[in-house]
């Protein structure tokens, strides 16, 4: 039984069949469901207001769908998909009221959603050694918050971790990652404002080596308006790593703001291009993002989301969670075609 029916299952609360996992009300689903408030009501208003004039499923519906999921960040591709499967269900099923029409254009973006399971999510610790986990993106992200936030939960979890203040560019970064690695308890490796991020990336392994730290989390700048440069200064930062650590950096996170959009994912592609990223962080989820972001990034880009931001403070990190997601996601549209 796919995610769509167990969504609604939770609704209806029919019966569950004895081999199926329920979606239960868990911390987790709660958090999701409150962090992605506004990108849902964002998403559930512009659908509604498709289904607000609905009389028939002909060609300028259509037009109108696809306009509503391109402006909902969904994609060209995922858009696409998504009418071609309506065609084919029209065909199929011929469904006419106004209801069986949404029920197939949620179940389908499930459906995609489940389909495109772009690789491991989680993140592979190594066991009694260090690990190096780097992150990249453009500035303004969420990348020094990221840190923070993730520091945190692995300290909570008994880890040794380590931060290192690559970003030695923009104006106030060091200062920033300091204040956070004190408020987490974390050691702040750092260099001088305009200095070689990669001398501060030697200093930082060579400490967490020393002082057997279980993680380094790595802070770096991001200029994308000068692309070359950066890619050079990444580039130069993983060199060093593993100079001194031969395997690392074990995961490069790329950070994402999901309220910008398709610019995201031109970011992302160029990150791709030059960077082997492992993993990416999707940020501001609890912002007026349109959520049809992540249909994309799964759909366009292979790589798996991680972790996502549903807030400023420290807490508001969670690891990704593919069902609690769709369900935050979806639940209030669920809910209205029942
Ligand atoms: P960086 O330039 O990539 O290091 O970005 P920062 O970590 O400095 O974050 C930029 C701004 O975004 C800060 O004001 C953060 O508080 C904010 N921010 C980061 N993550 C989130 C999130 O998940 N939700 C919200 N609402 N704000 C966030
Ligand atoms: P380069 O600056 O183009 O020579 O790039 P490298 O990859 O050789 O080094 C980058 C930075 O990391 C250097 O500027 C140093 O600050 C630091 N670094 C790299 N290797 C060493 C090393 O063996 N010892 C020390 N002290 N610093 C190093
Ligand atoms: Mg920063």
């Amino acid at each position: 039984m796919g995610l769509f029916d167990r969504i609604k299952q939770a609704f209806t609360g029919e019966k569950q069949e004895e081999t199926q996992t329920p979606i239960e009300q868990t911390e987790t689903t709660e958090k999701y469901e409150k962090g992605l408030e506004k990108t849902r009501k964002t998403f559930s208003s512009r659908m509604n207001e498709l289904f607000a004039n609905f009389r028939t499923v002909d060609e300028d519906f259509f037009e109108e769908l696809e306009e509503v999921l391109i402006e909902s960040d969904v994609g060209f591709e995922v858009t696409m998909e998504i009418t071609e499967a309506l065609r084919q269900e029209v065909k199929l099923k011929n469904p006419k009221g106004k209801k069986d029409v949404q029920q197939v254009i949620i179940e389908k973006m499930v459906d995609i959603y489940e389909e495109s399971e772009a690789g491991d999510r989680s993140i592979a610790l190594k066991e009694d050694d260090l690990t190096i986990i780097l992150f990249v993106g453009v500035n303004g992200v969420g990348k020094t918050t990221t840190i923070a936030k993730m520091a945190h939960q692995y300290i909570t979890e008994g880890k040794k971790v380590f931060l290192a203040a690559g970003d030695t560019f923009r104006a106030g970064a060091i200062e920033q990652l300091e204040v956070w690695g004190e408020r987490v308890g974390a050691p702040v490796v750092s260099g001088k404002a305009g200095g070689d991020p990669a001398s501060v990336v030697f200093d930082a392994v060579k400490r967490a080596k020393e002082e057997n730290a279980d993680i380094l989390f790595v802070d770096t700048a991001g200029r994308l308006q000068n692309k070359v440069n950066l890619m050079k200064e990444l580039e130069k930062m993983k060199r060093v790593i593993s100079k001194e650590v031969p395997d690392g950096p074990h995961e490069v996170l790329l950070v994402l703001d999901a309220t910008t959009g398709q610019n995201a994912l031109i970011q992302a592609r160029q990150f791709k291009e030059t960077t082997n990223v492992t993993g990416i962080v999707l940020t501001k989820l609890d912002g007026t993002a349109k959520g049809g972001i992540v249909l994309a990034i799964r759909k366009e880009l292979g790589i798996p989301v991680k972790y996502v931001g549903l807030g400023e403070s420290m807490d508001d990190l969670q690891e990704f969670e593919p069902n609690d997601f769709v369900y935050g996601l979806f639940s209030e549209l669920i809910k209205d075609s029942l």
